[in-house]
């Protein structure tokens, strides 16, 4: 009893010193932008390693965004690693359990697999049964509200309604030193030995560090529906056909989320053919179960129409002394498989394990994080090169845009209609659950290969030497969708 009072003692007095100087010198160990996502959790992970902390976001009242809004079961268990899974609760979340994947009405229900995940095999050698592994839908804002409640919380945190504009630069080393803000209309500056950037797919700061930009080529064009009928409730839906994928997953006891998938320069969605309420009237609701076709329509007449671009953005190493970019402003996929808070929540976690104050007392020590920075880049492609390459790849053959991509679009159906592991591998991996890019492989080129089966035996048998041939064209595509993303992994 004596012991602990007597070293919490010094821990509260450092702790209250280090208030004093967040609150009075605008100066912590970090300075974090952005309490979105990532920002939030890194923030309340080194909060709780007692770091101290400076979280600077833009606005702190409830975002209304149509942004991530279903979060994987390996974000799930990456939140509650960090001791935030609580934020998941008094949002009216919907528990998700997989997916519906409806082909041309046709459907097959993927369901997240039971034992797959590292915790899952771990209580199962425990002898403890666990249940499937579970994802949660929710409002995006409600969400991102319960995050920073959480942060404000801990004592090691200053939260600060203030915009970053620029960086602070040490003139002789060109180190970051800090960021400075805009606070109440007031220039302002705050100061940390390391500066984290976590502003988000429109990111300020980044184009300072990259020369690549991100590459978007459609977008996701949003509505929200009131007491819609879906086919498999606590499901996500994903519609595939002759156009873009659609997804519909509920977000509220009410209220279901539709993204439909806009790639650029869509004839049915240009101006001259009505723009995209045409496309999503004379397009999208024929596509629809008839069930849902009542709450769209009501939607689209109601809805201020909402969209986002859908970005590719490979992570590069960071490099520069006393900055770090994370989060989307580092890394972002297509958000078709919804990874991007999986993949932000997992980076958190990876990164207080390596920046745990065992291994680097101080975050000044800039060889120490850089060298941490080199492990971390490689370290989480076990699971965000899976997200990754799955979400651009899957988009690829999911928008199929010619005669090959259709062909493996099919064979990608036929190949869940088998059930089993070619249910339970894909959706693993798409769930955060299995992190193993081989298994990626495995189950890519699987679906490839059963493509090109069906490819040539089905049809005229006269036609059938002509289909052998153009086969080859099947497995070339295949590759082509592939390679660059696995070559886009590989660079540091
Ligand atoms: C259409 C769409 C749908 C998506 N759906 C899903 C999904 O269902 N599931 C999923 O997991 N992922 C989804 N994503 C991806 C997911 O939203 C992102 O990966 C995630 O939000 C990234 O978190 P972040 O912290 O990097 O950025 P954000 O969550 O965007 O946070 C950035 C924060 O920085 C603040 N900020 C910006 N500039 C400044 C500044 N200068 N000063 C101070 N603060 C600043 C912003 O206000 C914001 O709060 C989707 C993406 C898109 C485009």
């Amino acid at each position: 009893m004596t012991t602990s009072t007597a070293s919490a003692a010094p821990r509260e007095a450092l702790s209250h010193e280090a208030k004093r100087m967040r609150d009075e010198y605008h100066s912590a160990d970090v300075v974090i932008v952005g309490a979105g996502i990532f920002g939030c959790a890194m923030a309340y992970a080194l909060g709780n390693q007692g770091r101290s902390v400076i979280l600077l976001e833009k606005s702190m009242k409830q975002p209304d965004r149509i942004v991530g809004e279903l979060l994987q079961p390996g974000g799930v268990e990456a939140l509650e690693k960090l001791g935030m899974r609580d934020c998941l609760e008094e949002i009216d979340a919907i528990k998700v359990f997989g997916y519906d994947v409806i082909y041309y009405g046709e459907e097959v229900k993927i369901s997240y697999p039971q034992v797959a995940g590292d915790s899952s095999i771990r209580e199962k050698a425990k002898g403890i049964e666990k249940g499937r592994p579970e994802g949660r839908s929710f409002h995006h804002g409600r969400f991102i509200q319960r995050l920073r409640q959480k942060v404000l919380s801990n004592p090691n945190v200053s939260v600060v309604e203030a915009t970053a504009t620029d960086l602070v630069r040490c003139e002789w080393t060109d180190q970051i030193l800090g960021v400075e803000a805009i606070r109440q209309g007031e220039p302002d500056a705050y100061f940390g030995g390391l500066t984290i950037i976590a502003d988000g797919y429109n990111s300020k700061f980044r184009k300072a560090f990259r020369t690549d930009a991100p590459i978007s080529k459609s977008k996701f064009w949003a509505l929200e529906l009131i007491d819609a009928d879906l086919p498999m409730p606590n499901h996500g839906h994903v519609l595939l056909s002759d156009s873009a994928p659609i997804l519909l997953y509920q977000i509220g006891t009410h209220e279901t989320r539709a993204l439909i998938d806009i790639p650029e320069n869509l004839p049915s969605a240009s101006l001259a053919a009505g723009g995209v309420k045409n496309h999503l009237t004379n397009v999208v609701v024929p596509k629809l179960p008839a069930r849902v076709r009542p709450a769209f329509t009501a939607a689209i007449a109601r809805d201020r129409l909402r969209s986002m671009p859908n970005s590719f953005l490979p992570a590069t190493t960071n490099k520069t002394p006393g900055l770090i970019l994370l989060g989307d402003a580092l890394n972002m996929r297509h958000p078709l498989t919804g990874g991007g808070m999986t993949v932000a929540f997992n980076d958190a976690v990876l990164l207080s394990e390596l920046f745990d104050p065992a291994v680097i007392p101080a975050l000044d020590d800039h060889a120490a994080v850089l060298s941490a920075m080199r492990t971390f880049h490689w370290r989480r492609k076990n699971l965000t090169a899976v997200i990754n390459i799955l979400a651009q790849a899957l988009y690829a053959l999911f928008a199929a845009e010619d005669a090959q991509l259709r062909a493996l679009q099919q064979g990608c159906f036929e190949y869940f209609k088998l059930g089993g592991n070619c249910i339970d591998g894909p959706v693993g991996l798409l769930g955060g659950i299995i992190r193993q890019p081989f298994v990626l492989f495995y189950h890519f080129f699987a679906v490839a290969l059963l493509s090109i089966w069906l490819y040539i035996v089905r049809g005229k048998t006269v036609l059938l030497p002509v289909r052998a041939l153009g086969s080859v064209g099947v497995f070339f595509k295949a590759c082509q969708v592939l390679f660059p993303y696995i070559f886009a992994e590989l660079r540091s």
